[in-house]
């Protein structure tokens, strides 16, 4: 069937938008519209997708992840392809994907690991015999920007995995972010020096962590918590999301203490709930709670679409508003 002429005009226009967005975010760590906004466009593009379904070709921006590494630093391959999340931005979107997940699964799909979603940036961690080798950005999902050397300055991350069991070869991914605070501190730092703030948390994290001199990044203080695994070889791998947290707490790698195992999706919307009234109580930002199947057997047997796996999402809450200490900044107060 063939696509009226506006849709395929409208769609274009999006992919554009969209295109020069992830450009301005990904790569320059500087966007120049709101998350609510941009995700609007990203709607708007699967309902076009949805309703002239060979408007979806491989290049659209709804099938891709992130986008092109920046020149300024070494490209890696990534061991095993790091994901995106598809999104749900209310109960409907949540009920939607939790019946997908029941639908797919053979048996009862439970139990699911709920956790926060950290604004920050994905980086995949490379440990050989326990020791740190690489440190890479997500980049397009596929290759990422080697940071190695700014990473080892970041406090939280191990140069070397201690206990026993340390795998052959692990591949861990986290967020980097900066605590409220942090943000706050780097953001009067570099105002002082002249420059424009970071419009949040998020792009004050990637801008700092993205830098061509290891020792800038060494002066913020970036953290990192780790939500996930790429490639494990060696020891005996976990058989839950949750055992996965154990055991990579046990290598000394950052783990959130704020993740529950809940049985069913009554307990999915309570975790939602009570983060969504509690959403200062976290030292950073947070911008939604990732759900999980807890089980591995289960992640497998459901694998990943193009860009994102289908045994996990991200409920999204509603956008906040402006930071008011950056307003402050800005207007010099
Ligand atoms: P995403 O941020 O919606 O979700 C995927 C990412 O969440 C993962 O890569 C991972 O790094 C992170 N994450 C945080 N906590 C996690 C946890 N506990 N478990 C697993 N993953 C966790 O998707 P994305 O592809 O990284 O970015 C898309 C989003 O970025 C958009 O929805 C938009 O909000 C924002 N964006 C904004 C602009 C702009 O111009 N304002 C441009 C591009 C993207």
């Amino acid at each position: 069937m063939s696509v009226p002429g506006d849709a395929s005009v409208r769609h274009a226009e999006l992919a554009e938008l969209v295109d020069e967005a992830n450009w301005r975010y990904y790569v320059l760590d500087s966007p120049s519209v709101s998350d609510a906004e941009y995700d609007g466009w990203m709607r708007e593009l699967r309902e076009l997708e949805e309703a002239h379904p060979s408007l979806r070709t491989p290049d659209s921006p709804t099938q891709r992840i992130g986008a092109p590494i920046s020149t300024e630093f070494t490209p890696v391959a990534h061991l095993v392809r790091m994901e995106s999340l598809d999104n749900a931005f209310d109960d409907e979107g949540l009920v939607a994907w939790q019946a997908r997940v029941e639908r797919l699964a053979e048996g009862d799909p439970g139990p699911y690991l709920c956790e926060l979603k950290i604004d920050g940036l994905a980086l995949a961690l490379v440990y050989e015999k326990g020791v740190l080798v690489r440190a890479a950005t997500r980049g397009d999902g596929r290759m990422g920007e080697d940071v190695t050397p700014n990473v080892r300055t970041i406090r939280d991350v191990p140069h070397r995995l201690s206990g026993d069991g340390v795998p052959d070869l692990v591949e861990v991914r986290g967020e980097v972010f900066l605590p409220v605070e942090g943000f706050e501190r780097v953001n009067a730092q570099v105002v002082e020096e002249g420059r424009p703030p970071f419009a949040n948390p998020r792009n004050a994290a990637a801008g700092s962590l993205r830098q061509k001199d290891p020792r800038v990044t060494a002066q913020r203080p970036l953290e990192m918590i780790v939500h996930g695994v790429g490639r494990w070889e060696g020891v005996g791998e976990p058989r839950t999301q949750s055992e996965v947290y154990d055991t990579l707490a046990a290598l000394g790698l950052p783990v959130s203490d704020r993740y529950r195992v809940v049985p069913d999706l009554e307990g999915i919307r309570d975790y939602i709930t009570y983060y969504g009234e509690h959403r200062h109580d976290p030292p950073y930002e947070i911008d939604g709670v990732v759900v999980k199947a807890d089980r591995m057997e289960v992640q497998r047997e459901l694998g990943s679409t193009s860009r994102a796996p289908r045994w996990a999402i991200a409920y999204k809450y509603p956008p906040q508003e402006v930071n008011t200490k950056l307003l402050d900044i800005r207007v010099g107060v």
